[in-house]
């Protein structure tokens, strides 16, 4: 039975990893900073895994502390989710984004050249680190602009896992996955906030949408899909980098548009706030998936109307209000 480690197991990606992991038959330790995770626990649960997966506290910043895992269960791979991942508070806390993004990576890159080569390890990226740039869709030879403190850390870590790739031949890869959602994902990221406030619009227990800037086209997927394209990058026979994406952008307002459509509410309910404006913005952004599709054989057709279509059904079944 092959033993893998998922850190940051309690956000959206690690229970549905895990899942798919432990259905290939795997023994799954997932860790969290926080022994507490009471408030997670129901992810587990909602994906009948929760009597399968163990769950360790592990601090990411403090090596020995990884040490103790690794000798504990000697995984043969480590996916490394954790990270803090909202591009938002990282202009609010830039220093504790910079600091747990980039040491968690490098402590786990080097306890596993110091102690366990062997390990193949999977790096969290996202497409939040190229930024602004000329030319789409974004290809691995796209040069990186990150306009956050969150895209700086990614594109950090990016190169240190290429790096120990390169220089101590460790099975070490980026997945450079592109904005994924879920019924899992937390209440405060776009997708999850405007199916769930839609919602609660209709019930009658929120009176209306605060908003950002709403003209912007990001490449939205789905969170289950594209952690079968994670599971398959480490069991390559050599470790290579892949972008991870639907291959086209859509426009943040058709989103809301079409979720108000379906539940019957009229757009007036939704009010634009210049305090959630980002600082800087990035207009456009969607990645070439073709090598993903090819090397690893991995299918996706999923338009985002039909995963919006999935996350308004979920939310709908299981928001209590
Ligand atoms: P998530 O829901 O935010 O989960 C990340 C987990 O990391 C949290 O549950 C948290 O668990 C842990 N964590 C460790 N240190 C943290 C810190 N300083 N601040 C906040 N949380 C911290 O992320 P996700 O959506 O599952 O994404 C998984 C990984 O893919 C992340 O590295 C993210 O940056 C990257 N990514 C995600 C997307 C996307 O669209 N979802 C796109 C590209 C890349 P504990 O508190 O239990 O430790």
């Amino acid at each position: 039975m092959k033993t893998a480690v998922i850190t940051g197991i309690t956000g959206q990606d690690g229970p549905y990893l895990a899942r798919i992991l432990i259905e290939k038959g795997y023994k799954v330790i997932g860790t969290t900073r926080s022994y507490n995770i009471d408030n997670s626990f129901w992810k587990f649960k909602y994906l009948n895994i929760d009597k399968d997966i163990i769950v360790e506290k592990l601090d990411l910043m403090d090596m020995s502390n990884i040490l103790g895992i690794l000798k504990k269960y000697h995984p043969a791979e480590i996916y490394n989710l954790a990270a803090q991942s909202s591009v938002g508070l990282s202009f609010k806390e830039p220093l504790g984004t910079f600091y747990f993004n980039t040491i968690s990576v490098n402590n786990l890159l080097e306890s596993i050249k110091l102690f366990f080569p062997e390990i193949k390890f999977y790096q969290a990226c996202s497409s939040e680190m190229f930024g602004k740039v000329k030319k789409l869709p974004i290809t691995l030879n796209t040069s990186m602009n990150p306009i956050s403190p969150y895209g700086v850390t990614k594109m950090a870590s990016f190169f240190t896992t290429k790096v120990y790739r390169q220089s101590y031949n460790i099975f070490a890869v980026n997945g450079i996955l592109f904005n994924h959602e879920s019924y899992l994902r937390s209440n405060n990221f776009f997708v999850k906030k405007v199916v769930r406030s839609a919602i609660m619009i209709k019930r009658g227990i929120l009176n209306f949408l605060e908003v950002g800037n709403l003209d912007l086209k990001r490449d939205f997927g789905y969170s289950p899909k594209y952690m079968e394209a994670v599971w398959k990058m480490l069991q390559l026979d050599s470790p290579e980098d892949f972008i991870i994406c639907s291959g086209k952008s859509i426009l943040l307002r058709d989103i809301v548009e079409y979720v108000f459509d379906k539940l019957n509410i009229s757009m007036k309910l939704v009010v634009e706030n210049e305090e959630l404006v980002r600082p800087d913005e990035i207009e456009d952004i969607y990645g070439d998936n073709s090598k993903a599709k090819k090397k690893l054989k991995w299918e996706y057709n999923l338009s985002f109307f039909d995963v919006l279509d999935i996350l308004i059904e979920e939310e709908i079944n299981n928001l209590k209000t």
